[in-house]
């Protein structure tokens, strides 16, 4: 993690890049590797936190057709509620298609390229590369003020944190005062045509 919700910048900013690629579906991917950690704490604790969500191999798979369930069962119900945003809408985006399976894939790698430069330990390659031996970018660059498990990391940590939390803002003030929240859940260019 950068924590789980920092993930959404990048994730909204990735959805941007067409506007074929259903924003439900890539911000889903994009939190989804993180469930593994409290279930890897609890029934694996002898294991890294982050594993076979957090790994090439593992996102692509299961990490991916695990946020397509989630976006397509979860996602609408729990959006319009909180949120109230159109429902109908959100169930029409959230139906498992290919261009979900897309957006949940680049959600989920948006993951793991946001978590990498910023862990002491990455098991991106695993199952073939120790997980330990792969440290993050931003870790090694801060590693002169600590050990990379403590200081070097919560040091990275906080950093990516901030500039996530830094790159939100302009999205909640560009949208204020033009329908934030379906801007911000749906998506805007889905909407057009059907309006
Ligand atoms: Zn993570």
């Amino acid at each position: 993690m950068p924590i789980t919700p920092l993930h959404y910048p990048l994730a909204f900013a990735l959805s941007k890049t067409n506007k074929k690629l259903l924003l439900p579906g890539v911000v889903v991917g994009a939190v989804i590797p993180d469930i593994e950690v409290p279930f890897m704490w609890i029934f694996f604790n002898d294991l890294p936190d982050h594993l076979i969500l957090h790994s090439l191999v593992g996102a692509v798979t299961v990490g991916t057709l695990l946020a397509v369930v989630v976006t397509w069962l979860f996602y609408p119900p729990i959006i319009s509620t909180i949120f109230r945003v159109n429902k109908d809408e959100l169930m029409e985006v959230c139906t498992p298609s290919a261009m979900l399976f897309l957006s949940c894939l680049i959600g989920v790698l948006s993951h793991l390229l946001l978590d990498y430069p910023m862990h002491w330990f990455n098991p991106i390659l695993w199952p073939w590369v120790n997980p330990y031996d792969v440290v993050g970018p931003l870790v090694l660059f801060f590693a002169p003020f600590g050990p990379i498990n403590r200081t070097a990391f919560w040091m990275a940590n906080r950093l990516t944190s901030a500039i996530m939390i830094l790159a939100w803002i302009p999205i909640l003030v560009y949208y204020q005062n033009n329908d934030l929240w379906t801007n911000h859940w749906l998506g805007g260019s889905r909407l057009e045509p059907s309006q």
